[in-house]
């Protein structure tokens, strides 16, 4: 079984990758960074090292030296180098920066030095090209990303969850209008989204798992115009904000409502997080995916991508992604969190659901080195999961490697329409 584990990496290592999941800067904002050993420590590892313990402000502080910093870090990377999130870490060191582990003060300074070499235009080919063979990466940012590298995809969260006139009036510059009315917000948002589908965008995100719950209730025009009204009736002086979070929700589902039919007449994906939060004190519940259900039984026109594929609860995400057509799984982030629920549940997808319905990586990451790290660990993953099927008898070699192609390009480009790209 070895053997074809290590096939499937060699034959996925010739293969065009389409990260669906990024937030990464720009090169020429990257270059500005003042990086050292730090950097490839931070996001994800930040997490891990603040649960371990740590001080996080000296260790990413800029104006902390690399000894002092090494001094903070050493105990509590003992205790956070062999989760995965440091794995990807690691891995990136080593193929970029010559070293997989640091055991010394002396390491820390030969890592910094090392990234701040390599800190000059060409680092996104590099690591992008050279090393991870992308053809494009879904960036989740403004429409200014590097098409070289990016495709955009743009939150449209901010545009839903709206307490305040001085929030309808700051979208002015994007909408060309401060919307008056609920119709005439609805109205410029749809101009928005042909405007920017025109650029090139290709789908919009939602982020409530991190406020709230994911049942976007039905609520009537009517409904949802006496909340949307309040906002201008009762903003007045310094009372800037009239509506609480629960009293909003009402207008929140009718506008991700709107955007959802909206995003189908455009032919643009929708994507939802779903379920682990990254950061702290989030509540679990709220990232449950099967309360999305009205959403994809109504509106079937629209493609719905499962970001994080709601991780833990992987099996009632494929529950969606077994019952519609129009519901996909994104393993987006979940190599990381941890490779073992990543392999069963995608062993387990591969008997519920259709060999179309899986996107099977996103690296997630701010800093383009850890792309690769992420990139290797869900390459084992996959290959694991696969070699497993063929050792069963449950697929031929060939079949396998259909199905890593799927996962890797031929599932993103046809989810998000990017045989041109
Ligand atoms: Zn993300």
């Amino acid at each position: 079984m070895a053997m074809v584990v290590q096939e499937l990496i060699d034959y996925m290592n010739t293969l065009e990758i389409i990260d669906t999941h990024e937030h990464l800067p720009n090169e020429s904002e990257r270059l500005k960074q003042q990086v050292d050993f730090s950097t490839l420590f931070s996001q994800y590892c930040q997490s891990d090292l603040f649960a371990s313990g740590m001080d996080l402000n000296r260790f990413f502080s800029p104006e902390v030296d690399v000894e002092e910093k090494w001094n903070v870090f050493q105990p509590h990377y003992e205790r956070i180098k062999n989760g995965s999130y440091a794995r990807a870490a690691r891995l990136a060191m080593e193929r970029f920066y010559g070293l997989n582990d640091l055991r010394s003060v002396n390491d820390a300074y030969v890592i910094t030095e090392r990234i701040r070499d390599g800190n000059k235009p060409g680092l996104y080919k590099r690591v992008l090209k050279d090393a991870c063979r992308l053809r494009t990466a879904l960036n989740f940012g403004g429409m200014s990303v590097d098409r070289e590298y990016f495709t955009p995809v743009e939150y449209m969260t901010h545009y839903t969850d709206v307490s305040s006139q001085d929030a309808l009036e700051s979208f002015a510059g994007e909408l060309g209008v401060v919307p008056r009315t609920l119709s005439e917000y609805v109205d410029s948002l749809g101009e928005m989204l042909y405007r920017k589908k025109e650029q090139g965008l290709r789908g919009i995100k939602f982020q409530y798992a991190y406020m709230r719950d994911l049942a976007f209730e039905s609520v009537t025009t009517a409904d949802a115009e006496r909340v949307f009204n309040r906002i201008f009736e009762e903003s007045q002086g310094w009372r800037a904000q009239v509506l609480g979070y629960e009293e909003r929700r009402p207008l929140q589902n009718y506008l991700v409502h709107r955007f959802v039919e909206l995003a189908g007449k455009f032919d643009l994906t929708v994507v939802f997080h779903t379920g682990i939060q990254a950061g702290f004190r989030n509540k679990p519940d709220n990232a449950r995916p099967e309360r999305l259900w009205n959403l994809v039984n109504r509106y079937t026109n629209t493609r719905f991508v499962l970001l994080h594929s709601g991780i833990p609860w992987v099996e009632e995400a494929a529950m969606l992604a077994k019952y519609f057509a129009n519901v996909y799984l994104d393993m987006a982030w979940m190599h990381i969190i941890s490779p073992q629920i990543s392999v069963r549940a995608l062993s387990e997808w591969v008997d519920l659901v259709p060999r179309n319905k899986i996107l099977g990586f996103g690296g997630d990451y701010h800093i383009v080195e850890k792309v690769y790290g992420h990139l290797t660990m869900a390459k084992e993953n996959i290959a694991k999961v696969l070699a497993g099927k063929v050792e069963e008898r449950i697929m031929t070699d060939e079949e396998a490697r259909a199905w890593a192609k799927a996962l890797l390009h031929d599932n993103p480009a046809e989810v998000y329409h990017l045989l041109g790209v």
